[in-house]
């Protein structure tokens, strides 16, 4: 392809899931020319009409939306888009262990908060913030492009770097934000180093419908295998049926694929016994699906121009719901840094903006990665004693509301 053919941005953003196109709203707000690419086709019409969901049919990959996340999608102004097709806030939240009696209950009306947070399908959210995106002249979708290689380049004087596609298109920036998920190529191909471990578990998603409603809250039980969560859904913005659960059920492999293998009957009754039967039976299941989790951690997520996002910098295991909303706060920090730079007459890749956005947010992913990590290993320890102190220690911090409501506000982003 001839130089004049490639196209030539400020910003290109590699992958358009939720912080990817969370990214691209932020940045489009400033004159630079960005470029949003992904390998799945994106429609950027994302209209209320095409996708509003009326069905019991629900997307089994959802998310716990924190406070934080929601007041980004609300100045963004997608998240009245995102209520018109369907969202469950929680109110309340249960935690229990099933080896004894610990216990820990989280409730809004605790902090004076209307919510803690919301389940939303992170379908509804990326199309939400694709009609978004449409709004925006110095904006260009590209779409589909699977990103092959990446090759540097010097031109006029300028340090940029070009994504070359499957098929043999090509786009090029001065800046470009790996947004391209937990397995990011941009991330291999430029030669990030991460630290990697297998969590052991794998990950079990589907809905369900209940016997009992969900009455707005999200249960959690942690089984010695892994913790099992019932997330609350609705099934219209104006329905108020509340007998439907998004599934997170993590589990060792082999369990994983026993529980995978079971008949829709088997698996019911399995389920609403895992679960205490805090909600009785389970009256209707949609298919399984398992994801494998791992924790990654980049060493660092700026290599000269190329800068890295959400799971392309960080993945977590799901127990806390914390991924996405990590991501998001990345979104949020690295366009303020831009921005900033770009008011004090920096360059967009001028390393002082890109390494003040890692230094803001490496250490508190960091510390939230060891916090669950902290929380699988306590709930798989066999050990009678620290089984013990772990009962004693849930139903203690139960007790003291200024340390509960302190890990409220926490897992809501309220307190960065
Ligand atoms: C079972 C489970 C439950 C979870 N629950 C929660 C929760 O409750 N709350 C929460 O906050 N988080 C949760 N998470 C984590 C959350 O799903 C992720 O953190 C989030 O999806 C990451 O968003 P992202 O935009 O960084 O990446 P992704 O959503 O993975 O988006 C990456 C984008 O890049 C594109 N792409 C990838 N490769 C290429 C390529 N080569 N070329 C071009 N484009 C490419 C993809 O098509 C995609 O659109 C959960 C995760 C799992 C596994």
């Amino acid at each position: 392809m001839s130089d004049s053919k490639i196209s030539e941005f400020d910003i290109v953003i590699a992958g358009a899931g939720m912080v990817g196109a969370s990214l691209a709203c932020l940045l489009a707000e400033s004159s630079l020319r960005i470029a949003l690419l992904d390998r799945e086709p994106l429609t950027n019409t994302g209209s209320i009409a095409q996708t509003e969901r009326k069905s019991e049919k629900f997307d089994p990959r959802v998310s716990a939306i924190s406070q934080a996340s929601k007041n980004l999608f609300v100045e963004l102004g997608v998240w009245q888009d995102v209520v018109a097709r369907r969202v469950c806030s929680y109110r309340e939240m249960q935690v229990w262990d099933a080896e004894g009696t610990g216990s820990i209950h989280f409730s809004a009306a605790d902090i004076n908060q209307p919510e803690l947070g919301n389940i939303v399908e992170n379908s509804i959210l990326t199309t939400a913030l694709q009609g978004k995106l449409s709004q925006y002249n110095n904006l260009h979708i590209v779409s589909p492009f699977t990103i092959e290689s990446l090759t540097n380049i010097e031109c006029d004087g300028k340090h940029l770097v070009q994504l070359n596609s499957e098929d043999g298109q090509s786009i090029r920036a001065a800046l470009v934000i790996a947004a391209d998920g937990a397995n990011s190529k941009v991330r291999q191909l430029a030669g990030f180093s991460c630290r990697e471990w297998d969590y052991e578990h794998q990950a079990l998603v589907t809905t369900v419908r209940t016997q009992h409603p969900h009455c707005e809250t999200a249960w959690q039980r942690f089984l010695e295998t892994g913790p099992l969560a019932f997330l609350p859904l609705r099934v219209t913005a104006h329905d108020d049926d509340q007998h439907y659960c998004s599934i997170v059920w993590s589990m060792l492999p082999e369990k994983a694929e026993r529980i995978m293998a079971l008949s829709d009957v088997e698996f019911k009754k399995e389920l609403a016994a895992a679960i205490e039967f805090k909600l009785g039976n389970i009256e209707w299941c949609d298919r399984r699906f398992s994801f494998p989790l791992r924790q990654r951690h980049a060493v660092e997520y700026v290599k000269d121009n190329i800068v890295l996002a959400g799971d392309a910098a960080h993945t977590i295991h799901p127990l806390a719901g914390q991924g996405v909303n990590l991501g998001l706060l990345d979104a949020r920090v690295l366009a303020e840094e831009i921005m900033r730079g770009l008011k004090a007459g920096r360059s967009i890749s001028d390393p002082t903006v890109l390494l003040r956005y890692q230094r803001k947010r490496k250490g508190n992913n960091l510390s939230m990665m060891w916090l669950m990590e902290g929380f699988k290993r306590l709930f798989a320890e066999q050990n009678l004693t620290v089984r013990w102190l772990r009962n004693v220690g849930m139903n203690s911090v139960d007790k003291l509301t200024p340390i509960k409501n302190q890990m409220i506000r926490r897992a809501m982003g309220l307190d960065r």
